[in-house]
């Protein structure tokens, strides 16, 4: 078996690993030997098992050599069953809750010297073990350091150290990967003695060492090649280049409402040359919510569409596909025909639309997020664009950019701004567009923060705004968990305002049926009602520029990038608009911190920026619901140094036209840890 092979083979290899114990690895996600070396022990284990008591430092785990003396089995309930232990005339007493007194008289015979674990405490200044346990003395030859280990169900600390002990011997000697420049940064310290270390030393020191961080920058490094390789992969694609008209954009562009800010111009310059060009492309595009992707991406469409092509828009709810449709269909359709599938469409208009597109009838398809997993045929699809997506990882997007065939080009947006240590690490495998500025007419947004019991005020403020023909969302606390609760909550609400605002009111929610979320969404835009209410449906992407003003309930329920992207349902027209965050009595730190950092900015790249220092980047841009790849060791907050030492070498790297492929190695075990998971 070859050094990568035994590193990559699955855990129950080990020689003591049976069905019982891997299945207990597995609970902990340990599926091969490799993942197993990230799993780092809680603290060591002072193991000289000839300490003396007296030289026992309270708070640390120990394994010492005792004699059990004497058993003190006290018969009244709530006592504990004590065993007097001794070493050298110094006394050690090993405390047992919950314990039988036969498993006690096995685990601790008595007047036989043994080795006990456990962390050393006091009590009335005598020193105790509490629920200690024994070592078989025949491991300790070939144990000769431990450390702790979180455990899961079945597994025990010996067994644990017993596998890791045997992992750590055989660990193969890596045929170095970094550049000498880079190794020196580290003190030119191998992967394997490193790998060695950090299982070995405290974790509270390793963390700032070379050790654990050479181990850092060779995970970055691995995942930044591995974005590259992917990109690079794609890059070689060869498709047909698409003859843009530009007088028809222009066309198209002097006909809408507004000039296109200096950012816009410069994406859809890119994301044109891109499809002009014979690469297939594999762009995202990024920009802060309100900041105007879709005009962006609707004309790039509609070039595609005067080039003779099809276009596919996905969106990620069925609202946000409802009103791309109608944007097109009502500023558009001169230039393409338009038509939408989505999970509620019936079986015949379905399939007529699905002949519609073979035959070329149907030029642009809007749909949600589940066309991807139809088997849709098209006549010539030429781009796809995928709105709103933040939570897809590199390999999804690789099969992405592989539908749809050879000459599709795929455009993808995001509303979700993220710190540049980030930016590598989620989208290296693509070419970015940024959309920085915001169109010049927009008004800061004013945000203030209310204690519900003080609901009247802002009744008050909005019979106010609603006075001066202004409309206004009403979003109602999200319940987890429960889709029945949320509808019951925005329900009430709806009737509580109901009695105040009469049939100025309506609400929208996800048991309603498209005809029913649609007639609401229309009285809205057509300022039928003055107020929405809803749950967070309307979360993501949905326009509706006369409406200033949003109440958030329960607002310390969300995130801070949620509750940005909340608020960025209004503030999109030339109007001066508020959000009132909402809150119960008794709010916790960090939803204090949220509530302040939202009053204070409104820059989006910051607010990402200080979510992530709150939440620690795996809660960000909902990773942990989307299983997609997390760092073992890596932090995009701590080790921000090393990300952009890496993301300078990979360029390098790219620009010298370096084959990827001598970091094939790296790549090949650090990629098996990026791909679990992941599924479209
Ligand atoms: P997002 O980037 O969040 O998807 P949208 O594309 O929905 O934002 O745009 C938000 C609003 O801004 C829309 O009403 C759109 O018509 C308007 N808009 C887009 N570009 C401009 C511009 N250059 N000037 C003024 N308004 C614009
Ligand atoms: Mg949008």
């Amino acid at each position: 078996m070859s050094n990568f092979e035994y590193l990559l083979s699955p855990i129950d290899n080990i020689k003591g690993v049976g069905k019982k114990t891997l299945s207990s690895f597995n609970k902990k996600k340990i599926y091969t030997i490799f993942d197993l070396l990230w799993h780092l022990p809680i603290s060591k284990i002072e193991t000289a098992e000839d300490t003396e008591i007296q030289d026992l430092q309270l708070g640390k785990n120990y394994n010492i050599k005792v004699t059990p003396i004497k058993y003190n089995f006290p018969r009244i309930r709530n006592l504990p069953n004590k065993v007097i232990c001794e070493k050298n005339g110094v006394k050690l007493d090993c405390i047992f809750f919950n314990s039988y007194e036969g498993y006690i008289k096995k685990l601790l015979p008595l007047n036989e010297e043994i080795i006990i674990h456990g962390k050393a405490n006091s009590f009335r200044n005598k020193f105790q073990f509490v629920n200690p346990t024994t070592k078989n003395s025949s491991n300790l030859n070939i144990i000769n350091n431990e450390s702790k280990y979180s455990l899961s169900d079945g597994l025990t600390l010996n067994k644990y150290n017993q596998v890791i002990n045997n992992v750590l011997q055989n660990l193969p000697e890596l045929e170095e990967w970094l550049p000498q420049s880079i190794l020196s940064l580290f003190n030119h310290v191998k992967w394997k003695e490193c790998v060695i270390k950090i299982h070995k030393e405290e974790i509270t020191k390793i963390r700032s060492t070379k050790y654990f961080k050479r181990l850092v920058f060779d995970e970055i490094f691995a995942n930044f090649l591995l974005s590259s390789n992917i990109r690079s992969k794609i890059k070689k694609i060869k498709k047909k280049n698409k003859i843009l008209n530009y007088q028809h954009q222009s066309k198209i562009i002097d006909s809408l409402k507004f000039k296109l800010t200096i950012d816009q111009i410069s994406s859809l310059k890119s994301i044109n040359k891109d499809m002009g060009s014979k690469q297939k492309m594999f762009r995202l595009l990024q920009g802060d919510v309100g900041s105007g992707k879709t005009i962006v991406s609707v004309i790039a469409a509609l070039n595609v569409i005067k080039a003779g092509y099809q276009v596919a828009i996905m969106a990620p709810t069925e609202i946000l596909a409802i009103q791309h449709y109608k944007f097109i269909l009502e500023n558009f359709n001169k230039y393409c025909n338009p038509e939408i599938l989505t999970g509620k469409t019936e079986y015949k208009k379905r399939k007529k639309i699905l002949n519609d597109l073979l035959n070329n009838k149907i030029d642009i398809l809007i749909g949600t997020h589940s066309l991807y997993q139809e088997k849709i045929n098209y006549f010539n699809l030429g781009l796809i664009i995928i709105d709103e997506q933040h939570k897809f990882g590199v390999n999804q997007r690789k099969k992405l950019s592989d539908k749809g065939g050879k000459d599709c080009d795929v455009l993808v947006m995001s509303a979700t701004p993220i710190p540049r240590t980030m930016m590598m690490t989620i989208y290296g495998d693509m070419d970015i567009s940024l959309i920085k500025s915001k169109p010049k007419n927009r008004l800061p947004i004013k945000t203030y923060s209310k204690n519900e019991t003080r609901i009247d005020e802002v009744i008050n403020f909005i019979k106010r705004e609603i006075g001066k023909k202004n409309q206004v969302f009403w979003v109602c606390p999200l319940i987890k968990e429960s889709k029945k609760m949320d509808h019951q909550s925005a329900t009430e609400k709806y009737k509580y305002l109901n009695k105040i605002f009469k049939d100025k009111v309506d609400i929208v929610h996800g048991l309603m049926s498209k005809e029913e979320k649609d007639k609401v969404l229309n009285k809205f835009n057509d300022r039928k009602i003055d107020i929405l209410v809803s749950t967070t449906v309307i979360e993501v992407g949905i326009d509706f520029p006369n409406a200033n003003v949003i109440v958030i309930e329960n607002s310390n329920k969300y995130g801070l990038s949620q509750l940005h992207q909340l608020r960025g349902r209004v503030g999109r027209g030339n109007k001066a608009s508020s959000c009132i965050l909402m809150f119960k009595t008794g709010l916790s730190v960090n939803a204090r911190k949220r509530i302040t950092i939202l009053k204070n900015t409104n820059d989006g790249f910051k607010i990402a920026e200080e979510d992530l220092k709150i939440r620690g980047y795996g809660d960000i841009l909902g990773f942990k619901q989307s299983g997609l790849k997390k760092f073992n060791l890596a932090d995009p907050i701590q080790h921000e140094d090393l990300f952009n030492i890496a993301e300078k070498e990979v360029k390098k790297i790219e620009k010298n036209n370096f084959e990827t492929n001598s970091f094939n190695k790296l790549i090949k075990l650090y990629d098996k840890v990026a791909v679990i998971n992941e599924t479209i």
